[in-house]
């Protein structure tokens, strides 16, 4: 396959870098100072920069790369896809092959009667479609007055007005006039940071309960959805208490509002199943699907929607779509990556080994002195840093500033791991061996030493 060389020194790739690209989330001033990290090939779980050092991807890019890097077939995939129909859209009563195939593919892996796909180019897009959506269902069946969507605080569902809007982040909705009317947030199941004295039982069930207050204080004639991801991923790989989703699930059945599982994170096998809604008992009637679908390797997301949902959406015309909804080359890519991730086992891989055993070490990280928690499920996993972890308490002087250094360290340690404040987090290709859990497991507790002695 044709090789891509479009190398410039490192230093005039930071240059220019500098000076023409807006990132996302990253502060300008600061990139500007230290040089973007220049990422130029990757393969298996493993990045290498513009200098050829080799780097551990714990986070699978954003999430995203389920199957990891540097897989030909994908790249084979979509360059026979292009050649032959590189776009067409589905609007207006038409399809292409590519796109029945995909759906009806989602469909038979999709649990419960999820049978049916509105195709989107993002996470993003899709949590945009499902706030019209969810409304239009409603209108439909005459009630128009039932269109506020609840959310949570801390949740992550996208960066657009819609989708942004519906996340629970402060910092985004401090920026740029969000939310939007008509959407709420209720508190999060974060047992660690908010449980205090109650046991994560007891918090859970509390916590799940404000769902069914804010349904009173809004009225259910009002309440069109709740979205939730099954565990937080942006919000620092928030795993609820157990009581919780038995509970919301009761409400939303109860109350006859419509459950959104946001999936973007938990598809596609993060948590040892197909979906994060199996491993959780969630029984939604949309999930928000993304990433994982394509591994990454082409920008693709969707809502999936039931039986009864699309029935009713399609009794009239749904003025919605995205040009790229649908897109051929990504919807090649995705199924591609479907066939791999079924046939190369990966979903069991995650289930009878990489997690066990990924959870096995978290345990022993656990006990390192920087560590007040640490939690894990399939290959998603936390770590609280805590000056005083009997207490469960946060850093005082240092507080926001620990996570950063550890992830400088990690990064200086060929690892790439994430913070959300004084939180680490990982997320890494569902394909790890033992071995690479193994070098894993070594990167961070050599950085968390350094961290701790950074302190001293
Ligand atoms: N939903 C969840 C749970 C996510 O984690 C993300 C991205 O991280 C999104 C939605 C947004 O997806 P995208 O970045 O593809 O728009």
């Amino acid at each position: 396959m044709k090789r891509i060389d479009n190398h410039l020194p490192t230093a005039d790739l930071q240059r220019l870098d500098a000076a023409h690209h807006l990132h996302p989330f990253t502060n300008g001033a600061e990139l500007a100072e230290k040089g973007a990290r220049v990422i130029t090939r990757a393969d298996g779980v493993m990045l290498t920069d513009s200098e050829g050092v080799e780097i551990l991807d714990g986070m699978a890019g954003l999430w995203c790369v389920n199957l990891g890097y540097g897989r030909k077939e994908l790249a084979e995939v979509a360059a026979a896809q292009m050649a032959q129909l590189p776009y067409y859209n589905t609007f207006f009563q038409t399809t292409h092959p590519p796109v029945v195939a995909l759906s009806a593919r989602i469909a038979e892996l999709a649990p419960g009667n999820l049978n049916h796909v509105f195709f989107a180019g993002s996470g993003s897009e899709a949590n945009d479609t499902n706030i019209r959506l969810v409304r239009h269902y409603w209108a439909l069946k005459g009630k128009p007055e039932k269109k506020t969507v609840i959310s949570r605080k801390n949740a992550y569902h996208g960066s657009s007005m819609g989708s942004g809007s519906l996340g629970g982040m402060a910092g985004m909705h401090a920026q740029g006039g969000m939310p939007i009317p008509d959407i709420t947030h209720i508190d999060q199941p974060y047992w660690y940071g908010e449980g205090g004295d109650m046991d994560p039982a007891e918090f859970g069930l509390a916590r799940a309960r404000a769902l069914e207050a804010e349904i009173d204080r809004i009225g259910e004639d009002k309440v069109a959805a709740f979205i939730a991801e099954p565990i937080q991923g942006a919000g620092a790989v928030i795993i609820p208490p157990e009581t919780y989703w038995p509970e919301i699930q009761r409400i939303c059945d109860e109350r006859d509002i419509l459950l959104i599982a946001d999936e973007v994170i938990c598809g596609f096998g993060r948590t040892g199943n197909w979906f994060g809604s199996q491993t959780l008992g969630i029984r939604p009637d949309i999930m928000t699907i993304a990433k994982g679908l394509s591994s990454g390797y082409q920008p693709i997301g969707g809502s999936v929607l039931s039986d009864e949902v699309a029935e009713v959406i399609s009794s009239d015309e749904f003025a919605h779509g995205y040009t790229y909804s649908g897109h051929p080359v990504a919807c090649a890519v995705a199924l591609e990556n479907l066939r791999l991730l079924e046939e190369e086992k990966v979903i069991e891989h995650v289930r009878d080994t990489a997690a066990p055993y990924l959870a096995q070490k978290w345990r022993e990280i656990g006990d390192h002195p920087m560590v007040g928690e640490a939690r894990i499920i399939g290959m998603m996993g936390a770590l609280e840093m805590s000056p005083d972890k009997a207490n469960r308490a946060p850093f005082k002087a240092e507080k926001g500033t620990v996570g950063l250094r550890c992830r400088e360290r990690c990064f200086a340690n060929g690892l790439v791991m994430r913070h959300v404040g004084d939180t680490m987090i990982i997320s890494p290709p569902l394909i790890m061996t033992p071995a690479d859990i193994d070098l894993l497991f070594e990167r961070v507790v050599k950085s968390l030493d350094e961290t701790l002695a950074g302190l001293k």
